[in-house]
């Protein structure tokens, strides 16, 4: 096709107008012109299917078609295709719309001449292709956009995604931070702990040991002179400086273990009531003070499930703190009390009592209260106490006055195993 030819598409039923713009095209001599006429907006629309064209010449009254629509449909055929309206002289409110819905000129009938339509169809081609070019850049800005939209996405989700792992890495290391810490802290403590222990030990070695040397040096020598009674107090003396040391040894091992995290908790169902008044009768065979343990149960007594290697231990060190620091004797109060999910132990003496400012750190391990004279003893029972109430997820409470006496209460669950699941 050679592209110096404009080719018009003119749809027009007035056979006159047409052959009349023909004339005019004609006249136009500096142009080359090839024109195909039809009548009615259906051939043309067959037409445009099948050829192409540089412009359309467009009566708005045809047969088959009148007013707006013929523009919009024709417009809608061939999007690129410049369209010039021929209107009537009382038809230009129509044509400005015209121009509104896709034409890109109007010609109004009567007033045409040569040089007018020329110049119409020139523009309206230059007007579309311009247009065109438009769209098209337009278009292309629009395909940039989503795809730098799309880059822009991408970018920011594999941000996110480095985010999110660089997170997860950094609360990886904070927390294997803070575990570093609590095992440097641990370390520091079971240091600490082990020199203490061996201060502590050496020194509350000493006294029993003497006691032991001394009482069987005298009755190596002496035995043969002593009445039966004197010989029976010196072997008793050794016997229970022997019980003491043995005590103090299963004491350390026992809060060591605890503390290295290797104490067992093996809770089983157990009768307390039972347990207590054996403890309180072993107590009391050991006894050679003027004490008495008395034990009460109150509330309705039901099976618990305690560890009772540890609630011996628990109980033991407070009865025993309870006789050791009553130094004139008297009732140790126990009281064993039901409620509905717990029960408490509740070990009242009217001994020395503990001053207010010793109270908080009276189960630190190795804490001895201001006030306790020459009473032998590590400071280790109550650290234990408060290991034993701990694996049992219970309480233990303190409230004494110097002088008049002191009141330990530990509360723990009936049913610990239960409470351990739940939380
Ligand atoms: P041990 O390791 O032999 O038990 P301890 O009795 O000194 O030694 P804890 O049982 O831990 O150690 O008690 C810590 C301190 O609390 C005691 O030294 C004592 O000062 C004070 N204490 C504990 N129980 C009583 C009590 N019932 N009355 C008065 N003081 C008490
Ligand atoms: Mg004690």
């Amino acid at each position: 096709m050679d592209s110096s030819i404009i080719k018009i598409l003119l749809v027009e039923d007035n056979l006159a107008d047409a052959d009349l713009l023909g004339e005019f095209l004609e006249e136009a001599d500096e142009t080359q012109w090839s024109l195909v006429h039809v009548e009615k907006l259906q051939e043309a629309l067959q037409t445009l299917a099948k050829d192409h064209f540089d412009v359309i010449l467009l009566d708005l009254s045809l047969p088959d078609k009148q007013g707006l629509a013929t523009v919009a449909q024709t417009h809608e055929a061939a999007p690129d295709l410049p369209i010039v309206v021929l209107t009537g002289l009382n038809d230009r409110v129509i044509a400005l719309e015209a121009l509104r819905q896709g034409a890109q000129d109007y010609l109004v009938k009567g007033k045409i001449d040569s040089n007018l339509l020329v110049r119409a169809i020139r523009y309206a081609i230059e007007r579309a292709h311009t247009l065109k070019r438009l769209r098209q850049s337009e278009e292309q800005l629009q395909r940039l956009n989503e795809e730098l939209e799309r880059r822009v996405e991408q970018q920011t989700e594999e941000l996110r995604q480095k985010n999110l792992s660089l997170q997860s890495e950094i609360s990886g290391r904070q927390h294997l931070e803070e575990e570093l810490r609590y095992a440097l802290v641990k370390e520091k403590e079971l240091s600490e702990l082990k020199s203490n222990i061996i201060s502590v030990v050496s020194h509350e070695y000493r006294t029993p040991l003497a006691t032991i040397l001394s009482s069987s040096e005298l009755l190596e020598h002496y035995s043969q002179q002593w009445t039966e009674e004197k010989r029976k107090r010196h072997f008793h003396r050794i016997q229970s400086s022997v019980h003491h040391l043995t005590q103090l040894i299963s004491d350390v091992l026992l809060f060591n273990k605890a503390e290295a995290g290797k104490l067992e908790f093996k809770p089983e169902p157990m009768d307390v009531v039972a347990f207590c008044q054996e403890l309180v009768e072993e107590l009391q065979l050991t006894l050679k003070t003027q004490h008495c343990i008395s034990l009460t149960c109150f509330g309705s007594a039901r099976e618990a499930c305690l560890d009772e290697k540890l609630l011996r231990q628990l109980l033991s060190n407070l009865l025993s703190n309870a006789i050791k620091y009553s130094p004139d004797g008297g009732k140790i109060q126990f009281d064993l009390v039901y409620e509905t999910e717990a029960v408490t132990f509740r070990i009242q003496d009217r001994g020395i009592g503990i001053p207010k400012k010793d109270r908080e750190q009276l189960f630190e391990a190795f804490y001895r209260s201001s006030n306790v004279g020459t009473f032998a003893g590590t400071g280790l029972g109550l650290a234990i106490v408060k290991r034993c109430v701990e694996f049992h997820k219970g309480q233990i409470a303190v409230e004494s006055e110097v002088g008049v006496g002191s009141t330990f209460t530990v509360t723990l669950p009936l049913n610990c195993t239960a409470l351990q699941e739940i939380s």
